[in-house]
């Protein structure tokens, strides 16, 4: 049997009627660059996320750096943000100037740890960068509250984690500004890059709109730089067609989870397979299952690829380990939990096309590893 790590092509079966139409209407218009398509996804998304607009970029590296730059962050600024990300997320601080400053990770949660925030607060920090991993949500409320009491303004990663809740609030809706992305592999993947951002602040919303068109008021007049980063009429055509269905691609999603999470309980093999935790405040998404294995992991997966699995570890170098931060000073053991997880964890497939026979076969060829 083979089991791939992601299936979009299944996924294209059911959709290709639609998309072919609406690519075909997007050539017969000739409008290629901020549109009907773009303007309909935009409430949409806004709508979705429980913010009052929804902003159209290139992608979600992009809205990152959009959302950045708009709270005006550059040079011999700081940004606090988690080591356990896409690689994005750092360089986003990194590119414009700014200072990424790591704080460890949540170990069952894998997502930034609020306590440990406060020490890591400095009279340069601009930002405090939380990534909802996974397609589950940061814990937000000691976040808030560190927000809240030192003013620092929060942006949120939700580029894994669009729909994903915390306590009701929808991800992308409880910081200033949250930023997604439509990358095709993502829970709501488009047919090639894009991003949103999303944000309650009328100010802030103005901003990030001339941003993406060259920081203008208009074509010709610019009181500030910005940059050319839109979502094109094709793409915004292409999600407008998938949107309608995300929510029932997430729950799958989630359903297929259920079922690993159930069949690895009580897993008799001699060794240990740890599955995701799951706040039970929140809603996850599933962009990723993620288990964990204390040792072993790299022989599990070559183990699953012999047996024709797909699997990938997301993320095998901690950010402050990448060559290109190391200018930042940070060492080896600085962060251990985001280091054990980068040794330690593992996606399996997980996709609302999965079936349950593939998802048994996963989880036996799982029993039969022998370490
Ligand atoms: C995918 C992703 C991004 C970047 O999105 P792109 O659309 O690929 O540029 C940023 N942060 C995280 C956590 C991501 O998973």
């Amino acid at each position: 049997m083979n089991v791939p790590l992601l299936n979009l092509q299944a996924q294209y079966v059911s959709l290709r009627d639609d998309v072919r139409d609406i690519v075909d209407k997007v050539f017969d218009s000739q409008h290629f660059v901020l549109g009907a398509h773009g303007r309909a996804l935009e409430s949409a998304i806004a709508d979705y996320s429980q913010t009052k607009y929804a902003i159209g970029c290139a992608s979600g590296s992009d809205a990152l750096l959009l959302a950045l730059m708009a709270l005006d962050i550059g040079q011999g600024d700081e940004v606090i943000t988690t080591p356990f990300t896409f690689f994005a997320t750092g360089a986003a601080i990194a590119r414009l100037g700014a200072k990424p400053v790591f704080v460890d990770i949540d170990p069952n949660s894998y997502n930034i740890d609020a306590a440990k925030i406060p020490s890591a607060i400095t009279s340069h920090t601009k930002a405090i960068l939380p990534v909802h991993l996974y397609g589950q949500c940061a814990d937000m409320d000691p976040l808030l509250e560190i927000s809240r009491s030192s003013g620092i303004p929060i942006i949120e990663d939700a580029a894994q984690a669009i729909g994903a809740e915390d306590r009701g609030r929808r991800a992308g809706s409880m910081g200033l500004v949250g930023t997604l992305s439509f990358y095709p592999t993502k829970n709501l993947g488009g047919a090639g890059d894009g991003g949103m951002l999303t944000t309650s602040d009328d100010t802030l919303a103005g901003r990030l709109r001339r941003l993406r068109a060259h920081g203008g008021a208009n074509e010709y007049e610019h009181a500030e730089v910005g940059v050319n980063s839109r979502l094109d009429e094709l793409q915004a055509a292409v999600l407008v067609v998938k949107f309608p269905h995300l929510d029932r691609w997430s729950n799958e999603r989630a359903a297929r989870a259920a079922v690993y999470s159930k069949l690895l309980q009580g897993s008799d093999s001699g060794f240990n397979v740890i599955p995701p935790f799951i706040r039970d405040d929140g809603r996850h998404i599933f962009h990723q299952y993620v288990i964990r294995i204390p040792r072993h992991r790299d022989r599990l997966a070559e183990h699953l690829k012999q047996n024709g699995i797909g699997t990938k570890v997301y993320y095998p170098i901690p950010l402050h380990r990448q060559q290109c931060f190391e200018y930042l000073g940070y060492k080896e053991g600085e962060f251990p939990e985001s280091e054990s997880a980068a040794l330690e964890t593992l996606a399996l497939p997980v996709y609302p096309e999965l079936t349950d026979e593939q998802q048994h076969y996963v989880v036996d060829s799982i029993r039969r590893f022998e370490p």
